[in-house]
């Protein structure tokens, strides 16, 4: 692996652990899936919350519960002072998807990474967080790195997508050219897995990242395959303001 990871122009890479401490939850925060299991069962609601301030900006009990309050309102909970004293068992995985969210931007980061947030969550639930994350979007200029497989949830809220395959990027460009214009295979095979579309699945299984095949690593599983994509690997190309990896793409 080599590369970058920059945020506002800091290579990410060349901080040492305690200077990565400062921006961790402070400039970049993340949601994780699973709402329930994510926030601690045996701290408070409003505990959980408080603790970004408490650590990153030492605030006092107090005053860190007073915003936490302030948080619990903008985030739609009527009775806000109330969820404070609540523990995660009595929720429910949407409220519990609305504190971890409230936990994350409490101290207002440029980078949200929200690692697959719909995920076990019911209809209702699903929508209510992506108003959430639109509104952080939009209101609070916040940037959102968003891992889904849940395409309509994407489509929505994306404003690029990477579609990834075994580890890399196979394609990235605008949601509306990704869903009717897809040009990777991969990309095809998995908007033609959707049940509106048809439910056709990929045929075969993605191959572990300990064992890639050489070449393509799609090409076990591409209909388009030809001998040249399993013999070489290939990159990714600029076509038309879009970026993709294939060989069918000169
Ligand atoms: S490079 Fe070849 S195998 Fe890979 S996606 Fe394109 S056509 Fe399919």
């Amino acid at each position: 692996m080599k590369g970058d990871i920059e945020l506002r122009g800091k290579n990410l890479l060349g901080l040492n652990e305690k200077e990565m401490a400062k921006i961790r939850g402070k400039e970049i925060a993340i949601i994780f899936q699973n709402p329930s299991l994510a926030l601690n069962p045996v701290y408070s609601i409003g505990h959980q919350l408080a603790e970004p301030l408490r650590v990153h900006r030492k605030e006092k009990k107090k005053s860190a519960l007073s915003r936490v309050a302030i948080a619990l309102k903008h985030m739609g909970f009527e009775n806000f002072s109330e969820c404070i004293d609540y523990y995660p068992s009595w929720c429910s995985g949407g409220m519990n998807q609305r504190f971890l969210i409230a936990a994350s931007t409490i101290l207002d980061p440029s980078l949200l990474i929200a690692d697959e947030p719909s995920k076990g969550l019911d209809r209702k639930c699903v929508d209510e967080l992506e108003a959430e994350l639109k509104k952080l979007k939009l209101e609070r200029k916040t940037a959102l790195l968003l891992i889904s497989h849940d395409l309509g949830f994407v489509q929505r809220l994306a404003d690029r997508i990477a579609v990834m395959y075994a580890g890399e990027i196979v394609e990235f460009a605008d949601p509306s050219s990704v869903f009717e214009k897809p040009l990777h295979p991969y990309t095809r095979g998995l908007l033609n897995s959707l049940p509106e579309k048809g439910f056709i699945p990929i045929p075969g299984i993605s191959s572990p990242l300990s064992d890639l095949s050489s070449g393509c690593r799609f090409h076990p599983r591409c209909p388009l395959r030809e001998k040249r994509c399993i013999e070489a690997h290939p990159e990714l190309k600029e076509i038309n303001g879009r970026t993709v990896r294939c060989f069918l793409y000169p």
